[in-house]
């Protein structure tokens, strides 16, 4: 069974799609903690920043292109936003295909955890 993203890449799932690259895609979090809630995956199936290599260094680049992009489309690029990669159980990382999130349109409480 193919991974959800890879599916949603491939179109055989619908999303909210607002930026591509040939290297990247954003679309909107299904559940959206924030105005504007984008993930930015790569179109190469990654596991998890956790085992980024050296050689992927392209299209990590690519994605944060396309971050600068979605807050630009967005309007909050002057306002502020939060790139967050969540790896591993205490994350609450849920989804294994590399993802990039892109957070705004209001203000965000730092640290970003409870206790
Ligand atoms: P994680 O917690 O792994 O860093 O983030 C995974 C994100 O994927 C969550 O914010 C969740 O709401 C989002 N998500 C899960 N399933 C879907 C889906 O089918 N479509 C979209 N657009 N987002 C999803
Ligand atoms: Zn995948």
């Amino acid at each position: 069974m193919e991974c959800l993203f890879c599916q949603i890449i491939r179109g055989d799932i619908p999303a909210t799609v607002v930026h591509q690259t040939e290297w990247s895609l954003a679309f909107r979090d299904i559940n959206a903690t924030a105005p504007t809630h984008v993930l930015v995956v790569p179109k190469r199936h990654i596991d998890h920043a956790g085992v980024v290599q050296a050689d992927d260094g392209a299209v990590l680049a690519d994605m944060l292109l396309t971050a600068q992009a979605v807050a630009e489309n967005d309007k909050i690029a002057s306002t502020g936003y939060r790139l967050v990669f969540n790896v591993g159980e205490d994350s609450g990382n849920t989804v294994n295909h590399l993802h990039l999130h892109v957070v705004g349109g209001q203000p965000m409480g730092w640290p970003p955890f409870a206790s």
